[in-house]
């Protein structure tokens, strides 16, 4: 799950680049530049952690990111700050293309945001999407199949390789957050 709000843009000594990123006990946490005044603050977790729904509250958050290194400096309680919370997971769809149609982007395959996968997935498979009809309507009565079980073959590589990321995140063996994000 992503919880999002946005905040004024504050510019930290310890941070170079527009985004930084923090894992922490119960997940991590994102703050992406978005204008010379504002910044998106973004922290991602999941139902096995027991306090998930804290994440909910702006408020809350310097509590649950007391033990970052810098993700606390931009955790400073603001009443005005409202979250936004939404579903951040990877998927699969059951079926990616049948008879005369197909799935594309996020409603095909959708990437765990740390992957940061999400937009270029979409216009790869909007392009082979565009690629599968042509074949199609050029008699390749499997083509879009073919596109399904490339989507499909993807979906497997990439479950490997998040995981794999996540796994090398060793530093809270017990934590429910991250032994589920393993899997
Ligand atoms: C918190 C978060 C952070 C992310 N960060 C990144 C990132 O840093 N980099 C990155 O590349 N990706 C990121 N992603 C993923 C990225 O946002 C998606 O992969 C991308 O937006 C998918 O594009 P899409 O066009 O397939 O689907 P969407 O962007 O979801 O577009 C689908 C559209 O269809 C509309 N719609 C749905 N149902 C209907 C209907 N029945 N009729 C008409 N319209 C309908 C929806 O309202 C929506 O506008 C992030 C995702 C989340 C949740």
């Amino acid at each position: 799950m992503a919880f999002s709000c946005h905040i004024p843009y504050q510019k930290h000594p310890a941070i170079k680049h527009p985004v930084f990123i923090e894992s922490f006990e119960q997940g991590w946490g994102i703050i992406s530049t978005l204008s010379a005044t504002q910044s998106v603050f973004t922290l991602f977790t999941n139902k096995e952690n027991p306090g998930w729904q804290e994440f909910r509250k702006h408020e809350n958050w310097p509590k649950i990111l007391a033990n970052t290194t810098l993700l606390k400096d931009f955790s400073l309680p603001h009443e005005s700050i409202n979250v936004k919370g939404g579903l951040a997971n990877s998927s699969k769809a059951i079926a990616i293309a049948g008879q005369n149609w197909m799935a594309i982007g996020d409603a095909a395959l959708a990437f765990d945001p740390l992957s940061s996968h999400g937009i270029t997935n979409s216009l790869y498979t909007i392009q082979n999407a565009a690629s599968a009809i042509e074949n199609y309507i050029n008699n390749s009565a499997t083509a879009l199949n073919e596109y399904a079980q490339n989507l499909n073959e993807i979906f497997d590589q990439y479950l490997k390789t998040k995981n794999q990321l996540y796994t090398n995140e060793r530093r809270w063996p017990h934590s429910p957050f991250w032994q589920a994000a393993t899997t």
